[in-house]
């Protein structure tokens, strides 16, 4: 009896691995056909200065509606494409989202509204992302300052490899943000390494701050290395009015969470851009 257990057990985790590695094979064949027919979207996500209300940036962040397996992760999405060859059509097609916003920005005067990229360490360890961005601003002729790489620092080998793709890219103008910090790898010594412009606070240490003393004792560390390193913060999860009222109180320059604005396609983003002020550019 113990062997027909056995057996069956081994046959249920080979059915397991298979059906895993069969959606890991779909994935990366239906991406390069959702790639060339348009299947997937680059949503935006406000972000909001100390007041809650001027809009500073908007981020973007990948959505890809598979219609057979439902809404792909980012992250999963980000793996295929690793792995099928499809960084660079991936990151082109992003990039081309995120040119059009600044466009729309700049058309409706909000030119100092900022867009945000995220790219991960290993994308930009495999294609020359720094040529690839600059190439593409300078033939659009959109202002370097208006981009913003967010970068999340997944690996501590990492770091070397990245390191003069991200310096090409400060050199141009071009905003640098170290994404999630405060978990993983990150540190002090990145900060300078990447040419960190802005720390964004990961959301783990921000959602539930006005509940959690540790919480909070971070998030007023990471503020004042901002003011001592110069560089901005951007605290990410803010979820309720409670923790927006705290990180207020505690003068957090930059705000972003579903409390202020949830990501959106760009057509629902009318209300949010409406509501603000042009500058004069
Ligand atoms: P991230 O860059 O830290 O982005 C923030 C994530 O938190 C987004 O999830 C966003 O929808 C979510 N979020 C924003 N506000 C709140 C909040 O108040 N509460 C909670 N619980 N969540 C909030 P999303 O879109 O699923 O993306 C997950 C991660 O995938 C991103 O983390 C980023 O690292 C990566 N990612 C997303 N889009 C791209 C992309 O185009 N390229 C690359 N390389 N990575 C991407
Ligand atoms: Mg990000
Ligand atoms: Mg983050
Ligand atoms: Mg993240």
């Amino acid at each position: 009896a113990s062997k027909a257990v056995g057996r069956n057990r081994f046959r249920l985790f080979d059915a397991g691995l298979r059906s895993c590695l069969e959606m890991r094979r779909d994935l990366e064949r239906d991406l390069s056909h959702a790639l060339v027919e348009n299947a997937l979207e680059v949503w935006f996500q406000p972000i909001y200065a100390l007041d809650a209300r001027t809009l500073v940036g908007l981020e973007a962040l990948v959505r890809w509606h598979h219609p057979r397996l439902g809404w792909i992760s980012p992250p999963d999405l980000i793996a295929a494409a690793t792995t099928a060859g499809l960084t660079e059509s991936l990151l082109r097609f992003i990039l081309d989202r995120v040119c059009r916003m600044m466009q729309i920005l700049r058309a409706r005067g909000l030119g100092t509204v900022r867009v945000a990229m995220n790219v991960s360490p290993r994308e930009m360890a495999q294609i020359p992302v720094d040529e690839i961005v600059i190439e593409r601003l300078v033939t659009l002729g959109l202002p370097a300052e208006m981009l913003e790489i967010e970068i999340t620092e997944e690996t501590a080998l990492d770091l070397g490899a990245v390191q003069g793709k991200l310096q090409a890219i400060s050199r141009a103008g071009i905003r640098v943000a170290l994404d999630d910090f405060g978990i993983g790898y990150s540190s002090l010594s990145s900060l300078r390494q990447l040419r960190a412009d802005r720390i964004k606070i990961d959301r783990n240490f921000v959602t539930g701050l006005s509940a959690s003393d540790d919480k909070r004792g971070l998030v007023l560390a990471v503020l004042g290395l901002g003011t001592l390193l110069g560089l901005e913060v951007v605290a990410e999860g803010v979820e309720t009015q409670e923790d927006l009222q705290m990180l207020q109180s505690m003068g957090c320059p930059f705000l972003q969470g579903y409390h202020l604005g949830r990501p959106s396609p760009v057509q629902d983003l009318e209300a949010v851009l409406f509501a603000q002020q042009p500058q004069a550019a």
